[in-house]
C-alpha cells in the first residue's frame, strides 16, 4: 500500500472506562496520520452486545475530546454493520474459503476429548470442511474460514519483525454464528478494509489476531493492512499498568488536572522516542512520528515524568487557551463554574501562575489569590505571618497606597520605604501581606497580586486583615 494516503484508526471496545493504554494507542494512529496528510478514524467495536455501554461509548468520546484526538467523520458503530459483516461471510462461503460446520456444541467437546485422550491438538477440525454442500442438514450452522492446516504465516509487523506463526496453530475460527450474527474477528477486517484503512497500529495482545485476521483478507483478496503492534504499558514496576500502580482511566487523569497538551506529549514518548528529546509540541511529534522509533520493549509508566512533562507544558501554553481548559477542568473535576470577576482576574494573573505548576489544581492554589471573596479566609501558617507584624506598623501601609501610582515600582518603593522606617528587610512585611491578600503563606509576589487586583481590592483585602 505504499503510495497511498494514510489512513489509520483506534478502535476500542466499549466495556468500561478508556483505558490510558487506549489513549495511547490512539494518539499514535493519530500523530502517524495528521503527521501524513492522512485520515484518522475512531470505531467503536461494539459487537460484544453483553459487554458493551453507551457509558463506555460516552467515555471513549469525551477521552478523546479532552486529549484533543479529533478524528475524521463520524464514530462508527461496528454493531450498525452486521449486516454488512454477515454479506462478506457468504461471500467468503461462495468463493469456498469458509464452509457451513453443523457440529453441535457437544459434538465439538467430545472431539476435543478424544483429542486430548490421543494427545493431538484441541483445536477442532470440524468434518463439515470439506463436505459436499448436498449433504448439508436442514439444521443450523455457523460459517468457519478455512484456515490453512501446513505452513506458516508471517505477519511483517513493523515494530515486532516478521513475527511466524505455525498455521498448525490457527483454527478454522467462527465468522458468522448460527444466529446470523459476526464474530469480532470478522468485523474488525471487514470494517478496516471498508473504512479503507491502510496501516492498524494497536496493542500487542492483538499480534495473534492478526494471523487470524489475514485469513479474512486472503480470502476476499483483498490487498493486507500494515500492520504495527505495540507493547503494552507496564507500571513502574515492570508488571502490566494496572489500578495498583495507580489510575488507568484517561478520566482520572482529567480530573487529576494534568493538561492534554502535557499529557500528549507524555504518551507519545511512552514506547516511543525521537533521539532525546523529551518536551515537544504536538506539531513536532506529528512530524518526528514514525513505526521506526516504536520502542519494542514494554515502556514504564513514570507518574514523576508525566507531572514534569505537564509542568512545561503548562509553563509554555498560551495564556487563554490555558484558562479556556482550566476552565474546562473545573467542569470535568465537578468544582463551581468561575465567576466573571475571578475569570478576569485569573486572565490577568496566568502569566504569574504558569511556572511551576505541574497540574491544574496547583496552578488553582496559586491563584487563590484570584478566587478567594472578601474576607479572606486564611490558613494557620497565614495567621502566623500575620501576627509576626503589629497591626500599628502594618496599618501604617494604608494611607501609602492610597496615593502611590499602582506600578511595581512604586508599590515596591512603599513598602521598601515603610520596612526601613521601622529598621525591618521588605521580606518581613511581605509574609503578612501575602496572608491579607491570600490568605496562605506561599503565593506569587506581593506586587504581582497588587496589581492584579487593583488599589480599591487591595486596599479592602488590607483593611479587613489589619484594621
Ligand atoms: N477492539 C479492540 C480493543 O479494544 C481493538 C481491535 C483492533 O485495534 O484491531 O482491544
Amino acid at each position: 500500500m505504499q503510495g497511498t494516503p494514510v489512513v489509520t484508526r483506534i478502535a476500542p471496545s466499549p466495556t468500561g472506562e478508556m483505558h490510558i493504554g487506549t489513549a495511547r494507542t490512539a494518539l499514535f494512529n493519530w500523530l502517524y496520520a495528521r503527521g501524513r496528510g492522512g485520515t484518522f478514524l475512531l470505531r467503536i467495536e461494539d459487537t460484544d452486545r453483553a459487554r458493551s455501554t453507551p457509558e463506555a461509548t460516552e467515555a471513549i468520546l469525551r477521552g478523546m475530546d479532552w486529549l484533543g484526538l479529533d478524528y475524521d467523520g463520524e464514530a462508527v458503530s461496528q454493531f450498525e454493520r452486521a449486516d454488512r459483516h454477515a454479506e462478506v461471510a457468504h461471500q467468503l462461503l461462495a468463493k469456498g474459503a469458509a464452509y457451513r460446520c453443523f457440529s453441535t456444541q457437544e459434538e465439538i467437546e467430545a472431539w476435543r476429548e478424544a483429542a486430548r485422550a490421543e494427545k493431538r491438538s484441541t483445536l477442532f477440525q470440524s468434518p463439515w470442511r470439506d463436505a459436499d454442500p448436498a449433504t448439508h442438514p436442514d439444521a443450523p450452522s455457523v460459517i468457519r474460514i478455512k484456515a490453512p492446516r501446513d505452513g506458516k504465516t508471517v505477519i511483517a509487523d513493523r515494530v515486532q519483525g516478521d513475527v511466524t506463526i505455525s498455521n498448525a496453530e490457527l483454527d478454522d475460527m467462527v465468522i458468522l454464528r448460527s444466529d446470523g450474527t459476526p464474530t469480532y474477528m470478522l468485523a474488525v477486517v471487514v470494517d478496516d478494509h471498508d473504512m479503507g484503512v491502510t496501516h492498524v497500529i494497536r496493542g500487542d495482545d492483538h499480534l495473534n489476531n492478526a494471523a487470524r485476521q489475514m485469513l479474512v483478507y486472503e480470502g476476499m483478496g483483498w490487498p493486507l493492512p500494515v500492520y504495527a503492534h505495540i507493547p503494552l504499558i507496564f507500571g513502574p514496576d515492570g508488571k502490566k499498568l494496572s489500578k495498583r500502580h495507580g489510575a488507568t482511566g484517561v478520566a482520572e487523569y482529567q480530573v487529576m488536572g494534568y493538561p492534554a497538551a502535557g499529557m500528549r506529549n507524555y504518551l507519545a514518548r511512552l514506547g516511543w522516542a525521537h533521539g532525546d528529546d523529551e518536551f515537544f509540541t504536538d506539531a513536532q511529534a506529528m512530524e518526528w512520528f514514525d513505526l521506526d522509533g516504536i520502542n519494542r520493549a514494554p515502556a514504564r509508566f513514570d507518574f514523576k515524568k508525566l507531572a514534569n512533562i505537564c509542568g512545561q507544558h503548562i509553563a509554555a501554553a498560551d495564556d487563554a487557551a490555558l484558562l479556556h481548559e482550566l476552565k474546562a477542568y473545573l467542569a470535568a473535576a465537578g468544582e463551581a463554574p468561575l465567576t466573571e470577576t475571578q475569570e478576569t482576574l485569573l486572565g490577568e494573573a496566568m502569566p504569574l501562575l504558569k511556572d511551576r505548576a505541574k497540574r491544574f489544581p496547583e496552578l488553582l492554589e496559586k491563584a487563590r489569590f484570584c478566587l478567594v471573596e472578601r474576607p479572606v479566609d486564611r490558613d494557620e501558617k497565614a495567621e502566623a505571618q500575620l501576627a509576626s507584624v503589629s497591626n500599628g506598623i502594618l496599618s501604617e501601609l494604608t494611607p501609602r497606597l492610597q496615593t502611590a501610582s499602582w506600578t511595581r515600582d512604586a508599590l515596591e518603593g512603599e513598602v521598601s520605604a515603610l520596612a526601613e522606617a521601622h529598621g525591618m528587610g521588605l521580606g518581613k512585611l511581605a509574609g503578612p501581606l501575602r496572608a491579607a491578600l491570600a490568605g496562605r503563606a506561599a503565593t506569587p509576589s506581593v506586587f504581582d497580586m497588587m496589581l492584579v487586583l487593583g488599589r480599591d481590592e487591595t486596599l479592602a483585602r488590607l483593611k479587613d486583615a489589619f484594621p
